[in-house]
């Protein structure tokens, strides 16, 4: 599908998505490297992560307590005599247990052979070496056998899994300072637009400055990519030319604005003229809807690239919805689904049909009830209904109201 694009490549949501997952795994990630435990926070394993020893690596006490023969405690009270105290660390070889005996025991502590069963202090009473238990326990209660959470050598966090704060605590707790993860993948973020100033100038009356290019920036360093703005292209087809090439180097190509069908929008222009292939030209979807993806041949390699719609909120949702799924590939991550959730609908939404919406709103109200309200928005361009939203409410194409109370599908961001 090389050259100018036609109309044709307008697709629905569903089916963009299902292009942009396609092309997704047919990229190849960025190469693995060895480095530090936090700095790999955000990137995705390129290895398997193995037990190097039980988990649970002892038989464990949950609760801090007594460990004892749960026969010995089925007809309460019962008075047992306790032999010492096992702390967390210690050894429980040095507790011997005979039976009508107990051993002090702390949470995390190895239960000794010859128990089995801990039974929390809070239904005890002791008195010099003798504890009175006052509730019956189960053999097995309060203990986490060796080896129940995982065996040594096991998968416990699989490659491709990006590195988040509890698979962090599992390569701590296997003993790995170190780990393999995908080298971050490098994002060319290039603005384009006559109207545009960088964000250290002053703008004319009738220019803005390019905030794009930072909530991209910030976008591509959340998903765990490596962004550089490139200086904004000018609506002029030999300068855009000059600076895709540039951007044409790096692992991805984010370009904004340029893509709708305004006379000065050139982006899939010089692109075509560059040789690129076109996924597809639109998603019929609000905000978003002249969203392009596509790669192209340069220089011996082949890039992908979005040209997103310039509008902010545009550039924003287009970059969850169709971006993510990219530089997950890009970074070794499995792919994830989109984070959508229910929620209930505080007050009536009446739109259009034909696409599928995704509302800047609020999500809020309480774990037994979350509810969700949009911002009030002037549409695409509106960014401080963006910064005031926590997630977009999702209207599919063929509805045009919601009522106050009504179950609706939100998107997370
Ligand atoms: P375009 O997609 O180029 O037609 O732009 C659509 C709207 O988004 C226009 O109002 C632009 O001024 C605005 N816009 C385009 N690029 C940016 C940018 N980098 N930062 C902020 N606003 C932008
Ligand atoms: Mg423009």
């Amino acid at each position: 599908m090389s050259g100018v694009p036609s109309n044709s490549q307008l697709l629905s949501f569903s089916e963009a998505r299902r292009v942009v997952q396609q092309q997704a795994v047919k990229l190849s990630p960025t190469e693995p490297e060895f480095i530090g435990l936090l700095d790999a926070t955000g990137l995705a394993l390129a290895e398997d992560l193995h037990a190097d020893r039980d988990f649970p690596p002892f038989p464990r006490s949950t609760r801090d307590g007594y460990a004892v023969r749960a026969a010995d405690v089925q007809i309460v009270p019962v008075a047992l005599q306790c032999v010492g105290t096992i702390k967390a660390g210690s050894d429980p070889r040095a507790a011997k247990l005979a039976p009508g005996q107990a051993v002090e025991i702390m949470t995390g502590a190895a239960v000794p052979v010859g128990t089995d069963a801990v039974v929390m202090v809070e239904y005890t009473e002791s008195s010099g070496d003798r504890v009175t238990v006052k509730r019956a326990v189960k053999a097995g209660e309060n203990v986490v056998p060796a080896g129940a959470e995982a065996r040594r050598g096991d998968v416990m966090v699989p490659k491709g899994t990006r590195l988040q704060y509890t698979t962090v605590a599992v390569a701590a707790a296997i003993g790995r300072p170190e780990v393999a993860v995908h080298r971050r993948p490098r994002v060319a973020v290039l603005a384009t637009g006559d109207e545009l100033v960088d964000i250290n100038l002053p703008p004319g009356p009738n220019e803005i400055r390019n905030s794009n290019s930072y909530s991209l920036a910030a976008q591509v360093s959340e998903a765990g990519g490596d962004a550089t703005i490139l200086p904004t292209a000018r609506d002029e087809a030999d300068d855009l030319a000059l600076l895709l090439g540039k951007g044409l180097q790096s692992d991805l190509l984010l370009l904004t604005g340029g893509v709708s069908m305004g006379k000065y929008d050139l982006v899939e222009e010089v692109l075509a003229s560059l040789g690129a292939e076109f996924f597809f030209t639109g998603a019929a979807i609000q905000p978003g809807k002249p969203v392009v993806f596509g790669q192209i041949q340069h220089e011996g390699r082949t890039t992908p690239f979005f040209g997103l719609p310039g509008n902010p909120v545009s550039t924003m949702v287009t970059f969850q919805l169709f971006v993510r799924p990219v530089l997950d590939a890009l970074g070794g991550a499995k792919p994830e689904p989109l984070p959508f959730a229910h929620a209930t609908l505080k007050a009536p939404i009446t739109t259009k049909t034909g696409l599928t919406r995704f509302l800047p709103a609020k999500l809020g109200g309480t774990h037994e009830k979350p509810d969700v309200e949009r911002v009030r928005w002037q549409g695409s361009g509106d960014l401080m209904a963006a910064s005031q939203a926590n997630c977009y409410i999702v209207v599919p194409p063929d509805r045009e109201k919601f009522e106050a109370g009504e179950a609706v599908t939100v998107l997370l961001s």
